[in-house]
């Protein structure tokens, strides 16, 4: 089955809204298999909408139209589809009583009184349409079979058009799949995109299906791995002999086959399993590490403090840096990296120190510590782990990278003592 997707809206043409409703739909399309060859944003004009459809009639089997369904005049989906389709536009009955008991509900709360003649405009139909209820807004969805041909009509808003999609669409639109997609995620860490491309260039080079599709992401490398079968369960057969032979090759720089966790909930939950306590000593991340720590729900249990300590004087201050370490090897050095560390878990009585201390640029670098140049270190039971990183680009970018690559330090040192 080809589908084709028309996003309707002047504030998607003008870059005032971003087509998030396209993202969605496009991913959802592709996990049932469907083939998605069109996409096209129309702003509120009837004359390039109709156009937009014809078109879309002609090259594709299933059209999914979100947005223009509202009160206003500029809300012209429906109104266009039937006269592209040669059909009426009648009242439903239906639709009438739940806009005026949704509206009658709002109005009461802000104490309005009457409900503006627009609003009935919502509850018209296209004639031999099935109208599908909006659970969260009033203008109704709409499925339009004509022909060989199947039309989809949905609200612009996605937290009405999701849940209509996930609930009433996708049922409907299953019967027509004749093939499912599936995919998996594997997320690695400590190889750049090209190295670790080239581990498995062999793979991606005869792939057909599974398909293998790399992504670099912010200091981390995912492969996509997605299969087209029947059905799921065959699909995962494809899927399962490459993920282990990806395994054999990434080892231990794979963290997780699990699309939805991320690299600081795979490294709390490690500590989590060990009891262990965690503190941070940032300087170029400035407080970055922390937060993204902080991001995972229930850091509290693992995560105690942490210390941002950007000058000299802090670092010594409330981390206990030697000013010998300072002047001798600089701020931006193994052994002051060791010593933040160190000092961390002394100053918090933690069992895990992790600490940050880099030259983000663009100013600051020198011919023997470049801009990049980045010391990690991680401190868990009297022993410490350094690391030296040299990353590239924007300042962002370097801190960014610095603090994945400190998550991933700590990830590794507690599976090297611990297993
Ligand atoms: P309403 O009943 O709210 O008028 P509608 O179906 O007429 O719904 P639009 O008027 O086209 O939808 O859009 C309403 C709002 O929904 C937009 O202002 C925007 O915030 C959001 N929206 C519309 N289309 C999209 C899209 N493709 N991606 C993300 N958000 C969208």
């Amino acid at each position: 089955m080809t589908v084709e997707l028309i996003s309707i809206g002047t504030e998607l043409l003008l870059g005032n809204i971003i087509n998030t409703n396209a993202n969605y739909l496009s991913r959802k399309c592709a996990q049932l298999g469907f083939s998605m060859y069109h996409q096209v944003t129309v702003g509120d004009n009837e004359a390039r909408l109709s156009e937009a459809i014809s078109a879309g009639l002609e090259r594709s089997d299933i059209l999914i139209l979100t947005g223009g369904l509202g009160p206003t005049t500029d809300d012209i989906t429906k109104e266009t589809l039937a006269k592209v389709l040669g059909r009426k536009i009648i009242m439903d009955e239906h639709s009438k009583e739940r806009i005026e008991f949704y509206l009658n509900r709002i109005n009461d709360r802000k104490k309005i009184s009457k409900i503006t003649d627009n609003n009935w405009k919502q509850a018209l139909k296209i004639e031999d349409s099935m109208v599908i209820d909006n659970a969260y807004g009033t203008a109704p969805g709409y499925i339009v079979e004509d022909r060989d041909k199947i039309i989809l009509l949905l609200p612009g808003p996605p937290f009405e058009m999701i849940p209509m999609f996930e609930n009433n669409m996708l049922p409907y639109l299953k019967r027509f799949q004749d093939k499912v997609l599936v995919s998996k995620m594997i997320k690695i860490c400590g190889i750049g995109e090209s190295a670790a491309e080239t581990m498995v260039i062999d793979l991606i080079e005869k792939q057909k299906n599974p398909t293998i599709a790399p992504y670099a992401k912010g200091g981390e490398v995912h492969f996509r791995i997605t299969a087209e079968a029947e059905n799921e369960e065959e699909a995962l057969e494809l899927i399962s002999p490459l993920i282990n032979e990806m395994k054999i090759r990434f080892k231990d720089n794979i963290y997780t086959t699990n699309e939805e966790e991320t690299l600081e909930e795979v490294v709390l939950n490690l500590l989590a399993s060990y009891k262990l306590t965690l503190v941070t000593a940032e300087s170029c991340t400035g407080g970055l590490l922390s937060g993204r720590i902080v991001n995972v729900p229930g850091a509290s249990d693992t995560f105690m403090e942490g210390f941002i300590t950007y000058s000299n004087e802090a670092k010594m201050k409330y981390l206990g840096v030697n000013s010998e370490t300072l002047d001798k090897f600089g701020a931006v050095s193994e052994e002051t990296a060791k010593e933040m560390a160190m000092g961390a878990v002394r100053a918090s009585g933690c069992d895990v120190g992790l600490a940050v201390t880099g030259i983000a640029g663009p100013g600051g670098g020198t011919e023997t510590k470049p801009v990049g140049l980045v010391y990690i270190s991680c401190c868990v039971a009297g022993k410490s782990f350094v690391q030296e990183r040299h990353f590239k680009g924007s300042r962002e970018k370097i801190r960014e990278h610095s603090l994945i690559a400190a998550l991933d330090l700590l990830r590794r040192s507690i599976l090297e003592l611990y297993g």
